[in-house]
């Protein structure tokens, strides 16, 4: 057996031709389900036309053709050929649901969510992030395999569309889902999707590649049988019997080679690649040393993906030999089975054979990648995987106008307001979710449909701190709460200061007109009027001492102890009535004092729950401790440390980092962090480190409420059975 895929464009496949392709591989696949879901897409299409002018199902089944090849269940075959006609034909996932099941419904569901994706940028980070997007909506992967086969024949017949057209889908699609293809291992797919980008956003390489490479085609073809035959003899000399084919490189390789040494095709020796197909793992590396022994190897060349796979789960010996001819040959070695692996990726888990018709296989491909990684060098590869997995990296949602918005997991309707605009932000009265209403908390998933309601007379509160995780919002809610209180604290200076001159008979206003007010703004180095009232109402400056600073006052000694008692006690109170509401604020409450700039150290990060003590910083307020803190303890000066209470009132996530070692075993972070998350803990971020003897060390930045949530995190991961230590650091 030897796998050569080719999804190009046919333009007679049809119904029958389909069946026999099924039937090759499984005789007892649902037929009658293929049949009918084929008579329905052709129904649905009736009179829509592709741009090449042909019927429009010529399209639904070209990618049906794909899955087929890439021996996809019967669900994933029967959604390729419907994937266009909720989208095309105004058909409801409710009617497809009836018809064809639940499966095939939520396929093409997915599909037409992933079609209304704008993807508008060629930023790298952002083409990640839609990556991420993509599978992060995609609860099914087949979703993402059919979206690959869609994309696969629109590249096959690009050339009907508009030039812009062209650019603007081959630009996406090595953006977007070339990577995809790669990361889920599909390499036919790959490789061709690769070649027809290069086809359409490079013509003139592309033509001239191709021109080259045929030129040389007939000679190509001699040498490629004298090498096969030469190694074939060499390899019977050992009774080794094997499949080998050589072919040319995907024109794309090439490209990518030419760019990358800066060199013109002449240049480029190793166009073509060997590949020898074996029975097992043994004859592969016996092989690699008969091929070693018989030519001379490049230095460096040598790969051993058997022994340390990719990440996409690909195994494979590579090596560089100078060949018969001395020119450079590649030639790759591996079974029969690693190859269906090479060529077909993630897809070979369904095919039928080793009966994984059903779905709900989300995150077993997940945990078969992890398997293959307990390599160090490749933890970070790793955790991107297991990162998308669990949406760590962020949810996505859409705009009712279909628009992506980006957010950070855990994200709530009020973020993605404030994510539009501040201005909806702080205007936001209640929200939809695809079409539901739902509370301001509630936690987005990626793919839902967000859409805020707003009311002109709404403004934020301080609770609604709690219920946004973004960076963003939350700025935007604190600037707005601090203009309030500046503007609070506005009105009551003025108040007090008010009354406190009509206590003197007074008039504030005449008084203002007169030179002597002008030494009050320069006494207190306050700007202005504004800033005057603002300082008085933040307690800043006293009315008593404005009242003081007025010559005429206190030349016609009309300032007498009374009224000053007076002024004093009316001030207390209006101040307090204001405090009481801005208490909320801190974490921590200092006793005696208010306003304080207080912070959390950052050596022993207390939480609500760890015993305190403040320490008074010069400048910078006071740094508040947990009790058992070595910094604290270690201080000199004694004399500055303060008692300090948590405040009740206050509720906060607080972040905390806590160290898990654990025993190796494939699977075992995503299996701490679905256990973190099951107790609704959130967790920030996550590392992993490989330890000698066998153990991994992974350190989570998780948000508790207090102390004993973080004891019911510890616990939790405690009881699972691979982990040996949970520590708070
Ligand atoms: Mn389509």
């Amino acid at each position: 057996m030897y796998l050569q895929l080719d999804y190009s464009h046919e333009r007679d496949l049809d119904l029958d031709e389909l069946i026999r392709r099924v039937e090759a591989y499984y005789p007892d696949a649902d037929f009658v389900q293929l049949r009918k879901s084929y008579a329905y897409a052709e129904r649905a299409h009736k009179g829509q036309k592709r741009s090449s002018g042909e019927e429009y199902i010529i399209h639904p089944i070209n990618v049906a053709g794909t899955l087929i090849k890439l021996r996809m269940d019967m669900d994933s075959i029967v959604a390729g050929l419907l994937h266009d006609v909720v989208e095309d034909c105004g058909i409801s996932p409710q009617e497809i649901e009836k018809e064809f099941g639940k499966e095939v419904a939520q396929i093409v569901v997915g599909l037409t969510k992933i079609s209304k994706i704008k993807f508008k940028t060629k930023e790298e980070s952002q083409a990640e992030n839609f990556r991420n997007m993509v599978v992060a909506m995609a609860k099914d992967i087949r979703v993402i395999i059919v979206k690959l086969a869609d994309r696969m024949h629109n590249m096959r017949t690009l050339q009907y569309v508009s030039d812009e057209k062209q650019k603007k889908i081959a630009q996406e699609t090595l953006d977007i889902f070339v990577p995809l293809a790669s990361r889920l291992g599909i390499n036919s797919v790959k490789g061709e999707l690769e070649d027809l980008c290069l086809r359409f956003l490079h013509p003139d390489i592309y033509y001239r590649l191709a021109e080259k490479v045929a030129m040389k085609k007939s000679e190509r073809d001699v040498y490629i049988k004298d090498v096969i035959d030469v190694i074939e003899e060499k390899l019977l000399e050992y009774g080794m019997k094997s499949a080998l084919k050589g072919r040319s490189k995907h024109f794309f390789s090439i490209y990518k080679k030419m760019m990358a040494r800066g060199v013109d095709f002449e240049q480029i020796q190793d166009i073509l690649a060997f590949r020898v197909l074996v029975n097992n793992i043994t004859e592969c590396y016996k092989v690699l040393g008969i091929v070693h022994s018989s030519f001379t190897p490049i230095p460096g060349r040598f790969k051993d993906y058997i022994a340390i796979p990719k990440v996409n789960g690909y195994q494979s010996l590579h090596t560089t030999v100078i060949g018969p001819k001395a020119e450079r040959i590649e030639i790759q070695i591996r079974t029969d089975d690693m190859d269906e692996v090479a060529e077909t990726g993630v897809a070979a888990h369904w095919k039928y054979k080793e009966g994984l018709a059903s779905g709900h296989q989300k995150l077993d491909w997940v945990q078969e990648l992890l398997e293959f990684n307990k390599n160090d060098s490749t933890n970070h590869e790793m955790l991107n995987v297991v990162k998308n997995d669990l949406d760590i990296g962020g949810v996505f949602v859409f705009t009712p106008k279909g628009d992506v918005r980006e957010l950070r997991y855990g994200a709530t309707p009020l973020d993605f307001a404030y994510a539009i605009h501040t201005d909806v932000g702080h205007k936001t009265v209640g929200s939809k979710v695809n079409g539901r209403m739902v509370p301001l908390r509630h936690t987005l998933k990626s793919g839902d449909t967000v859409e805020i309601l707003t009311s002109k007379s709404q403004s934020p509160s301080k609770d609604w701190l709690n219920l946004v995780k973004s960076t963003r919002a939350k700025s935007k809610i604190k600037q707005f709460l601090l203009k309030i209180e500046r503007d609070s604290n506005k009105e009551l200076g003025k108040e007090v200061l008010e009354k406190a001159f009509r206590l003197f008979g007074t008039s504030f206003k005449n008084l203002k007109k007169t030179p002597e007010w002008e030494s009050v703004y320069k006494e207190f180095s306050v700007a202005n009027e504004d800033d005057l009232y603002i300082q008085i109402g933040s307690g800043k400056i006293s009315p008593k001492d404005v009242v003081e600073e007025i010559p005429s006052l206190k030349k016609e000694k009309l300032i007498e102890p009374s009224k000053i008692e007076e002024i004093n006690s009316y001030t207390k109170e209006l101040t307090k009535k204001v405090r009481r509401k801005s208490n909320k604020d801190n974490a921590v409450i200092v006793d005696g004092m208010e306003d304080l700039l207080v912070r959390m150290a950052k050596c022993c990060n207390p939480i609500p729950g760890d015993p305190i003590v403040g320490y008074i910083t010069r400048g910078r307020g006071i740094t508040v401790h947990t009790g058992i803190c070595e910094r604290m303890s270690n201080s000199v000066d004694v004399g500055r440390s303060i008692d300090v209470q948590w405040n009740t009132e206050f509720s906060f996530k607080h972040p905390v980092n806590i160290r898990v070692i654990t025993h190796d075993k494939p699977g075992i972070l995503s299996q701490i962090s679905k256990t973190i998350n099951s107790i609704d803990v959130n967790i920030r971020s996550a590392m992993a480190k490989s330890l000698p003897d066998r153990k991994g060390s992974f350190i989570f930045e998780v948000e508790v409420k207090d102390y004993s949530e973080l004891l019911k995190t510890i616990g939790a991961i405690e009881s699972l059975e691979e982990v040996i230590s949970v520590t708070r650091i």
